[in-house]
């Protein structure tokens, strides 16, 4: 049976390139990894994190995990909380990574990585996405049809020209706690020095409900959103492949490694194999969409056509500045609140919307204090001490970088005799020296910017390439037909009916968050898609 469609994977980009072929009336036949939590693993329950802290007496177990697998130790890859360690799970054995010092996180999850995200879901400015390669005036309808599918939380202010422009129908912004609200209304004091010096205090839009949208629930802000899903107030990816199962023109079929795509005159023809025992499936359709995310999609691509080769890789820079916001020293955090991002500055050096830093600020509670502690030059007894009476006034500075194609950073596939497929990916990820001092002197701005508003940075830890978890570029969007490259469509070059929905087109990565992005482009590119005949 050949069918119309196949989408392979469940994640922000491969649910919504779905959803959009089902609402024009396409058959779809998703391909996923699709890993689940166990049915019998503990559940963070629907409570509050000061509740949850103060009353359960199981509380270790969705904390720390039955094995302790909530405590990082030594050079850990991911501090994925317990009950969100099936994202990862099965992936170094199928989508095996020759040790490097860049750092993935790839999924075969259900939902993929989306099932854990941090809901920062910005838009980008028009001179980023013509610097990507997307055509801004088909962009901007698409940001506006996921925010009305998955529910922005988000309000008009500063941030809004670098994060929030064009968007309609959202709903009232996230609540700030006593600490960033008190730094917010510093900012507002100093607001025209601040501005003066490129840079400005604002709301990314978060994917977080603040009212009810269908059976989703407004968050109750109990901040226990890196452990469960409580209400489904935050967006998850696989709400989207969850309420499509229900479709008649809609098949889904988990559990499944697609390792190749072979394209015939007139299909192209996928073999995958199931994770449970290794056997080989085999499925036909007109048109192959690819969402299996920027580094999994890397894999398929060389594999089916280009084993030797080498491609461009992106993922931003980052640096953590941990500060210490002095007017909260000595006061407590207020039970309702939220961990998640509830501020950003943006530097924007060129004040032209292009190169643009993002500060996400974050205060500290609900991902414990052990984590801190292990930081602290200290003895864990003193280091515990101090971290329990500085915690409230921690603001956590993540400061996020843009990220440009260079020579110095590429991504392989090599030999692996060990591995299910025979091989592994590998990257050599180098930022350039120009790239080096102009990030320091960015971080030395917005840092700058924090203390005069009374909140220092003690300390600046710059992360190891790829720790943001955002990647693309490795399949750049051009005019020509290079191979390796993606027309504007997302048509892989030298191919007529193999399409890539996700990340791997961007020929620039922004310092936001890329995700928004990849569901917009991913419904854009779908949309194109279904309305061709078969043989376009
Ligand atoms: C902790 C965390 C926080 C984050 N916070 C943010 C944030 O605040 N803002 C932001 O913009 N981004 C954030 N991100 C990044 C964001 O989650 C990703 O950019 C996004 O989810 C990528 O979606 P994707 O569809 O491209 O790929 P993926 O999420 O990687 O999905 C890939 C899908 O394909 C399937 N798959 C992969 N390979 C195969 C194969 N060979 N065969 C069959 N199926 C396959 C997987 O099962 C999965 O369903 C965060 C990520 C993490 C982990």
């Amino acid at each position: 049976m050949i069918r119309e469609f196949i989408v392979v994977g469940s994640g922000m980009t491969g649910g919504h390139a779905a959803q959009t072929l089902i609402e024009a009336g396409r058959d779809v036949l998703m391909l996923d990894g699709g890993i689940q939590r166990d049915a019998g693993a503990t559940s963070a329950p629907e409570t509050d994190f000061i509740s949850a802290r103060e009353l359960d007496p199981e509380q270790h177990r969705y904390f720390l995990g039955d094995a302790f697998e909530g405590i990082p130790w030594g050079d850990t890859e991911h501090t994925l909380t317990p009950p969100r360690q099936h994202i990862v799970s099965g992936t170094e054995r199928w989508l095996p990574w020759i040790d490097s010092a860049f750092q993935r996180m790839e999924s075969l999850c259900y939902g993929g990585l989306g099932a854990g995200w941090g809901a920062g879901a910005a838009v980008y400015t028009r001179a980023e996405l013509e610097a990507m390669g997307l055509p801004p005036t088909e962009l901007a309808p698409a940001y506006r049809e996921i925010a009305k599918r998955i529910g922005l939380a988000a309000e008009s202010d500063d941030a809004t020209p670098f994060a929030g422009a064009g968007l309609s129908g959202t709903q009232t912004p996230l609540r700030m706690d006593l600490s960033i609200s008190q730094l917010h209304a510093a900012y507002l004091r100093k607001r025209d020095a601040v501005r003066s010096r490129g840079v400005v205090m604002g709301k990314v839009p978060m994917a977080v409900l603040t009212a009810d949208l269908g059976t989703r629930r407004a968050t109750a802000y109990g901040d226990m959103e890196f452990w469960a899903d409580p209400g489904q107030s935050v967006y998850r990816s696989w709400m989207t492949t969850e309420a499509l199962r229900g479709q008649p023109r809609f098949e889904y079929r988990g559990g499944l490694l697609v390792t190749h795509f072979r394209e015939h005159a007139d299909h192209v023809e996928v073999e995958a194999r199931r994770l449970e025992d290794g056997s080989i499936e085999t499925h036909r359709a007109r048109r192959l969409v690819l969402g299996t995310g920027t580094l999994g999609t890397a894999r398929l691509v060389l594999r089916s056509l280009a084993r030797e080769a080498e491609l461009p890789l992106l993922s931003n820079g980052y640096c953590i500045a941990p500060c210490l916001h002095l007017r909260m020293l000595g006061r407590a955090l207020e039970r309702h609140r939220t961990s998640l991002g509830q501020l950003e500055m943006y530097f924007d050096p060129g004040r032209a919307g292009l190169d643009v830093r993002m500060v996400s600020l974050f205060t500290y509670r609900s991902l414990l204090l052990f984590k801190l502690v292990r930081e602290v030059p200290l003895a864990l007894s003193d280091g515990l001490a101090l971290m329990h009476a500085l915690s409230s006034a921690l603001v956590l500075a993540t400061i996020n970088h843009p990220d440009h194609a260079d020579a110095g950073k590429r991504l392989r596939l090599k030999s692996a005799p060990d591995s299910p497929t025979g091989d592994a990916l590998s990257a050599d990820y180098a930022p350039t020296a120009f790239e080096r001092r102009d990030n320091d002197r960015a971080e030395q701005r917005v840092l700058g910017v924090l203390a005069s508003l009374g909140c220092p940075a003690l300390k600046r830890q710059h992360m190891k390439p790829g720790a943001t978890l955002h990647y693309a570029g490795t399949l750049p969007v051009s005019d020509s037909e290079r191979p390796l490259t993606l027309d504007s469509d997302g048509r892989l070059a030298g191919t007529r009916r193999v399409h890539v929905a996700d990340g791997s087109g961007f020929r620039y990565l922004p310092a936001n968050g890329l995700t928004l992005t990849l569901m917009a482009n991913a419904h854009r590119i779908a949309g194109r898609l279904s309305r061709r005949r078969d043989d376009d």
